[in-house]
């Protein structure tokens, strides 16, 4: 099998088990209690703050374990949003951009239902990426949150996240991002990028699913969504899962130093697939900013095919995809992120990512581009029969 679905998941890596192992067995303590367990548990979970802190260029006490990137974001733009909140309703808003994940997106829409925030959707060209100056006239005083993702899950557009957390800090309003498909990817320091709040999620980078970080200012104010024992500097009471955190700590690690190379080496693979897909498939279209983009990502819509079908005659030639986003699957609507680069719901149904792992190799693309030559063929043939 050629697995070409990493920005839905990825295994948990060798020295990633081998560093978390301990804290699911012998050091099984809980860091709470007042014992040598629980000190051992206490300080490996700080040695995994610091380690995560190092990576963002942070301090740790600005560095938030979560239980994923759902998680974390729901407390950015939740937490942030409701600490600045006014007292007049009618002054409440937040500003998202239309290609944003369900756990922002909808993180928004119940700030709008059930504490009658207005949310500004600032738009996406064909291309997936918001404009810097469309921000600058869509922010008001009373802004309370921007929250603008680093990079897309579907089409791997990057966005220009210093220029606009700048435009936000003009305004002294903060900037969340949601940098869970960045991560491993792009360069994550947090001053350098002049963001306020970045989420991340372990199970993109080779940690277990169901451990994430959320990385906030330490002058920026945060509701707590979850209450209880005040873990987390209260900001998110709860047990800690140490071994996630001691996992997400040593894979973020391990990405950050491997990233210069590891980037460079799967963007030129990357180039050469989507060369050779729009060579010799037949009106394969790609979607998405043409080079900014996640090395890892290349989209295709297929037109005249359906691109769950396209995934089915994949997987039967042994090539691992997906439509779009694995937290959509299940829907049958056109993607949201497609329809806001301006495709037309018939042509964004016949989407296809394929999104690639650290260990992606040249050998494994080539097959995979005689796969989608196979596989389009063979959908478009039976539309026309
Ligand atoms: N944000 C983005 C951009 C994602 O791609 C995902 C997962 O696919 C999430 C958030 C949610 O992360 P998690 O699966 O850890 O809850």
């Amino acid at each position: 099998m050629i697995f070409l679905d990493a920005a839905a998941t990825t295994p948990v890596r060798r020295e990633v088990l081998e560093a978390m192992w301990p804290y699911l067995s012998g050091e099984f303590g809980n860091p709470s209690s007042h014992h040598t367990l629980g000190e051992a548990a206490a300080s490996a979970l700080a040695g995994a703050r610091a380690a995560v802190a190092k990576v963002l260029g942070c301090r740790p006490g600005e560095v938030t374990f979560t239980s994923g990137g759902t998680e974390a974001d729901n407390l950015a733009l939740k937490g942030v949003a409701l600490a600045r909140q006014s007292a007049d309703p009618a002054l409440n808003r937040v500003v998202i951009s239309a290609v944003e994940h369900p756990a922002v997106e909808e993180s928004a829409r119940y700030l709008e239902r059930i504490h009658g925030f207005a949310v500004d959707v600032l738009p996406v060209g064909a291309d997936g990426r918001v404009s810097v100056e469309a921000l600058r006239a869509m922010l008001r005083p009373e802004t309370a949150l921007v929250s603008i993702m680093y990079a897309n899950n579907e089409v791997g557009t990057v966005q220009p996240v210093a220029e606009l957390a700048a435009v936000a800090a003009e305004h002294g309003v903060p900037f969340h991002t949601d940098a869970v498909q960045a991560a491993g990817w792009m360069p994550l320091d947090v001053k350098a990028l002049g963001v306020d709040a970045l989420s991340i999620s372990g199970h993109k980078l080779g940690a277990p699913k169901g451990s994430g970080v959320l990385y906030v200012r330490g002058r920026v104010r945060v509701e707590p969504l979850v209450h209880g024992g005040g873990q987390e500097r209260g900001r998110r009471s709860g047990t800690e899962n140490v071994a996630g955190a001691v996992a997400l700590a040593t894979a973020l690690t391990l990405a950050h130093a491997e990233r210069p190379e590891l980037a460079a080496r799967v963007a030129g693979l990357r180039e050469r697939f989507i060369a050779s897909v729009l060579d010799t498939v037949p009106g394969a279209l790609l979607t998405g900013h043409r080079t900014e983009r996640l090395p890892s990502v290349a989209s295709f819509c297929f037109p005249g095919t359906s691109g769950e079908s396209v995934l089915l005659e994949l997987e039967r030639l042994g090539v691992v995809c997906s439509s779009g986003s694995a937290c959509a699957a299940g829907s049958d609507a056109p993607s949201h992120v497609l329809l806001a680069l301006g495709l037309e719901a018939e042509v964004a149904q016949t989407a296809v990512r394929f999104s690639f792992n650290s260990t992606v190799t040249a050998d494994e693309l080539e097959q995979a581009v005689a796969a989608v030559q196979t596989a389009v063929g063979a959908v478009q043939g039976l539309g026309t029969r």
